[in-house]
């Protein structure tokens, strides 16, 4: 894998993040934040409560709008583009609380995900070709829900939710996903699937997620990027953040 080196060409990188600013009112949660990700890596940020790694994601995405700074995804600036405008151009995110439809069950919630049957009125009048059927079964048996397709969403347990979300987002085949702390409240052995899971995606898209459990991030990290008050406090593989004594003295700190 290519290394980040900010002195290439940003169109090298699937993503170019330069001098990234937000401000709150004066407060900067991301302060001239700069990194590079490439295609089929996964990045993991890592970080204390409170460093900007969930801001990131949301200016990546178009929720919230960059004070100072450019996010290159390919050939497109993002900063200057709305929130649909960068799902449509292959950006997906996952919030930290999964956003599925109860009521519905897990075939449905795919469904209503694959690209053609956004939005409850295109849903009705959309026929369920076999084109989408297959392409439900394929993303149901990645998300280990094969078996649960007729299952309502709400009886899932918490971390089968979770893998029903980032299906939806498959579904809609976008090159980068972003997840935020994406193991949160799943059992080791769902951790476990859910490091396989990771593995298996990025053979044809790029991942960046934010997480804690540092088992999973060792499992899954292609390179890390610490944050710390809005900048980047130390990156590359898990072996040297680990020992980079920047990042020791923070979390030793907390
Ligand atoms: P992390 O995900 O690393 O825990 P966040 O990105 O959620 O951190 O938050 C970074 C800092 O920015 C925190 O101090 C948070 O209170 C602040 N912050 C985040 N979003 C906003 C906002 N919309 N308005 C004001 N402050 C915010
Ligand atoms: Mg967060």
């Amino acid at each position: 894998m290519q290394q980040a080196n900010p002195a290439s060409t940003p169109r090298d990188f699937l993503l170019s993040v330069e001098g990234l600013t937000v401000s709150f009112d004066g407060f900067k949660a991301v302060n001239d934040l700069s990194f590079y990700v490439d295609e089929n890596e996964i990045r993991v940020i890592i970080g204390p409560n409170g460093a900007g790694k969930t801001t990131v994601l949301d200016l990546i995405c178009g929720r919230t709008t960059a004070t100072e700074g450019s996010i290159r995804f390919r050939d497109k600036e993002l900063t200057r583009m709305r929130e649909h405008e960068i799902v449509h151009a292959g950006v997906g995110r996952k919030f930290q609380n999964p956003s599925i439809y109860e009521d519905l069950t897990v075939f449905e919630n795919l469904e209503l995900s694959f690209p053609r049957g956004r939005g409850v009125f295109g849903a009705l009048a959309f026929k369920r070709d076999k084109q989408v059927i297959d392409r439900v079964e394929e993303i149901a048996e990645m998300i280990f829900l094969r078996d649960q397709l007729k299952t309502e969403a709400a009886i899932l347990s918490h971390g089968q939710k979770q893998w029903l979300e980032i299906g939806m987002l498959l579904i809609q085949s976008p090159e980068l996903l972003m997840l935020d702390e994406p193991v949160a409240g799943m059992s080791v052995s769902e951790r476990v699937k859910t490091a396989e899971l990771l593995h298996q995606i990025i053979k044809d898209h790029s991942v960046i997620v934010i997480e804690h459990d540092m088992k999973f991030v060792q499992d899954i990290a292609h390179r890390v990027t610490v944050m710390h008050q809005g900048k980047v406090l130390s990156e590359g593989s898990m072996d040297h953040v680990q020992h980079d004594p920047k990042v020791i003295e923070v979390y030793l700190g907390h």
